[in-house]
């Protein structure tokens, strides 16, 4: 697909203004970046484009490629969300750019996702990234990326309603190729770790499953955190359930009489030194360990914190069983979506091949298998320098 043409179809010129913005993976650290935790994403080559050229009449066009629902709403002093609408995204970021005093004139703007959306690969976060990136240049508004990141975050919480940390948005803002960001969710310190993957690759196993009940069942594992936390401040001076560790928290979980939030701040406080032990896995090149933490990662995910389901784990039980892969774990946020795997590259086609065929026959229907690069966060492009390729996605 060319995309100067697609927008030339819809808006009759070329567009002024190219961005680019990923999706991300998670390799290890879930749910824990709204518990003050470490974790460490890093952005994937799938993505969405934003094509932009501005216009004088005071009116913002929102239109997707991949969503019928095409709208012109004026330039005014606010905005309200309209139900479920997709272009609550970009227009939660004007809205947030418009109440900050910051003065936007009207735009035509086309998106384009190759990222599969709303399978857990945060196309969510891609989408107000890229808006919020592309006002910055245009209105030239002098944000840093990360004011950027905190606003995307902001859209998602409260334009969207969704209580999502701050991992998805500062990924897929500051991803960088073939590597991994070892980001501090609490201090927001972070530094990017090569992967180091040798003969392996990241494979991203899309289950296909309807995330039907993920944004209320997100909200309801961010309500338990909170209050596990809240028993736990009764006796101990922490801020979130990450400065704990598994000793410490074993020793006051008689702090938390309901058994269901327990289970969860076990898994938040475990996953928390799991990922503390891959960052020295994957830096020692320890390709096998940071494996059996991915799997480890899965297992508390499915039987403390309950977000993985029948599709996420026949995917993992399934590489289990291969002895091309060395580590597999759901990523985002669960209740389907996807799931990664570490596969050696020799056997990429053989293991999709066997996983399309055994979760085709245990879930009745086929999974996506990609194999996917870590590449780079929120970009420009340049078209005096864009070749055909890169706009052809
Ligand atoms: P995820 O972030 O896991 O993909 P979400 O449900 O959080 O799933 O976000 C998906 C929503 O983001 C879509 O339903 C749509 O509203 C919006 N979105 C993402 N990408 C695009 C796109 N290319 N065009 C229009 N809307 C998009
Ligand atoms: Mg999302």
């Amino acid at each position: 697909m060319n995309l100067v043409n697609e927008f030339v179809n819809v808006y009759g010129s070329a567009p002024q203004y190219s961005f680019f913005c990923p999706g991300r993976v998670n390799l290890i650290g879930e749910h824990i970046d709204y518990n003050g935790g470490l974790v460490m994403p890093c952005a994937i080559a799938l993505g969405t484009h934003l094509l932009i050229t501005p216009n004088d009449e005071n009116i913002f066009r929102f239109k997707s490629l991949n969503f019928e629902e095409a709208i012109e709403i004026p330039v005014a002093p606010e905005y309200e969300k309209t139900g479920k609408a997709w272009y609550n995204y970009p227009l939660g970021v004007i809205d947030l750019f418009t109440r900050a005093g910051k003065k936007l004139s009207g735009l035509n703007m086309l998106f384009v996702g190759n990222v599969p959306i709303g399978s857990g690969l945060s196309s969510s976060a891609a989408i107000e990234v890229a808006t919020a990136f592309a006002l910055n240049t245009i209105f030239d508004i002098g944000y840093d990326k990360l004011d950027l990141v905190k606003y995307a975050q902001q859209v998602e919480n409260k334009f969207i309603g969704v209580n999502c940390g701050i991992m998805d948005q500062f990924a897929v803002a500051f991803g960088e190729k073939d590597s991994a960001l070892v980001l501090n969710c609490d201090t927001l310190a972070y530094e990017a770790v090569p992967c180091g993957l040798d003969d392996y690759v990241l494979a991203i196993i899309n289950t296909n499953k309807q995330r039907t009940l993920a944004d209320s069942k997100y909200n309801e594992r961010f309500a338990e955190c909170r209050s596990a936390l809240k028993n736990l401040q009764t006796r101990l001076p922490i801020q979130h359930l990450c400065d704990l560790n598994a000793n410490d928290l074993e020793h006051n979980l008689d702090l938390i009489e309901n058994f269901t939030i327990a289970k969860r701040a076990k898994h938040v406080v475990n996953e928390n030194e799991r990922v503390h032990a891959a960052v020295k896995a994957l830096s020692d090149g320890q390709l096998e360990a940071f494996g059996e933490l991915m799997y480890a990662s899965h297992d508390s995910l499915r039987n403390l914190y309950e977000v993985t389901g029948k599709e996420l784990d026949c995917v993992i039980d399934f590489c289990k069983t291969q002895p091309h892969v060395v580590g597999a774990r759901m990523t985002g946020a669960g209740f389907g979506g996807c799931a990664i795997a570490l596969v050696k590259k020799a056997h990429f086609d053989d293991f999709e091949k066997k996983l399309t065929w055994h979760y085709t026959d245990m879930i009745g229907y086929a999974p996506s298998v990609y194999m996917s690069e870590i590449g780079n966060g929120v970009y420009q492009l340049n078209y005096s320098n864009t070749t055909e390729q890169e706009c052809i996605r």
